[in-house]
């Protein structure tokens, strides 16, 4: 395999020295102004980063403000319910990442502090903290020198450097970090670390033709004076992803849905679902699973397929709904409502083609207009 090149080694750091100044000008120029870069306290700031690691900036500010207004201090987040917790995470996905939210509040609060801790490596001690958000929150919080280093980052650094090497491993993750720590200026180093995220975010974009015309720093950029920044950043192929196949029952009754809560381990742990079992059964099929839950025969009719893409695996789903006489008692399952939905059960983005249907399955069930 051809060895992949990286100028990293062979640049002088006194060619980099004009970059934080130059990208500071800028960054004052252009930055977005958003809810957490107005207040910038600790908790928001670490609330913003875990929120951003999957999702665009303008869909998570609704979900932010609404976050912010139900638990908007640590100890507020320490205190919630767990359904409190995924309803206001519910539709981010990575549920884990709320949770570790919760856990790493608790710690703080067992450890005899308001706020999270002032210190780079006191972070990184934190359940769901990594070097990323650690350096974020010490950087734009506490203003210590330390870089924050996450995807748009890397993908900025690998054309600055022109650097080949894949950045999905560890070890070249590393490296990038201890290049961009080079660059973090002792002044302003939370907005050098902001301003090479904007950068990557708005200018230096994934997919497409990077908008080399307007960068601030196109002087010092290897891959653009090369000329081949398209071909940066480098990842190798992953491995394909694990194709499932599942029966989803909607069992309705008098207005209510059956939800089921997911093992506390594992893929969506512990949240709310629709009665869901791998393989695609025929009907007999799905009249012995619903015997399985209690029940007896009921009306049955088929409600579509949708898939969900997860990090390592593809749910393909086929819907069944299933209108069932009254809300008799399931172990381990509730019977939720419109409203329960709505206000305090989450049920994972997955499913989603799925519960949008609900509020016209749920009239349909009140209007009782199968036959029995
Ligand atoms: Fe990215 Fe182009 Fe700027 Fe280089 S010059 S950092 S490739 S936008």
């Amino acid at each position: 395999m051809k060895k992949k090149k990286c100028m990293m080694d062979h640049l002088k750091v006194e060619c980099l020295l004009p970059i934080p100044s130059k990208l500071l000008i800028w960054y004052d120029h252009v930055a977005r102004k958003l809810p957490w870069r107005i207040d910038h306290s600790s908790y928001r700031v670490w609330v913003s980063e875990v929120m951003l690691q999957q999702t665009r900036v303008e869909a998570v500010i609704p979900y932010f403000e609404r976050f912010m207004s139900a638990l908007p201090n640590l100890a507020a987040l320490a205190h919630a319910s767990e359904d409190q917790l995924l309803k206001l995470w519910e539709g981010l996905g990575y549920y884990s990442r709320v949770r570790n939210l919760q856990r790493a509040a608790k710690e703080v609060l067992r450890s005899g502090r308001k706020e999270l801790p002032q210190d780079y490596q006191a972070l990184l001690s934190l359940p769901g903290i990594g070097a990323y958000t650690a350096g974020a929150i010490a950087s734009i919080a506490f203003g210590i020198q330390v870089p924050a280093v996450d995807g748009n980052v890397l993908r900025v650094l690998s054309r600055l450097f022109a650097c080949g090497k894949d950045i999905s491993l560890p070890a070249i993750k590393h490296m990038f970090e201890e290049a961009a720590r080079s660059l973090v200026p002792a002044e302003r180093p939370g907005d050098f670390n902001q301003a090479m995220m904007e950068l990557g975010a708005t200018v230096c974009l994934p997919h497409t033709a990077p908008h080399c015309d307007v960068c601030p720093i196109s002087d010092y950029c290897r891959a653009h004076l090369n000329g081949n920044a398209e071909d940066y950043p480098y990842k190798a192929p992953k491995k394909p992803r694990v194709i499932e196949e599942r029966t989803i029952l909607l069992v309705i009754a008098c207005g209510h849905v059956l939800l089921q809560r997911r093992p506390t381990k594992g893929l969506l742990a512990g949240m709310w679902e629709f009665p869901n079992y791998l393989g695609w059964f025929e009907d007999e099929e799905k009249q012995a699973l619903l015997i399985g839950l209690g029940m007896g025969n009921a009306p049955m009719r088929p409600l579509g397929e949708s898939k969900h893409i997860f990090t390592h695996r593809e749910w393909k789903l086929r819907g069944t709904l299933v209108m069932a006489t009254d809300c008799i008692e399931v172990e381990g399952a509730i019977w939720a409502s419109g409203e329960d939905l709505n206000k305090k059960y989450a049920l994972p983005s997955a499913y989603q083609y799925f519960s949008k249907q609900l509020p016209k399955l749920f009239d349909l069930s009140m209007e009782e207009k199968w036959a029995r």
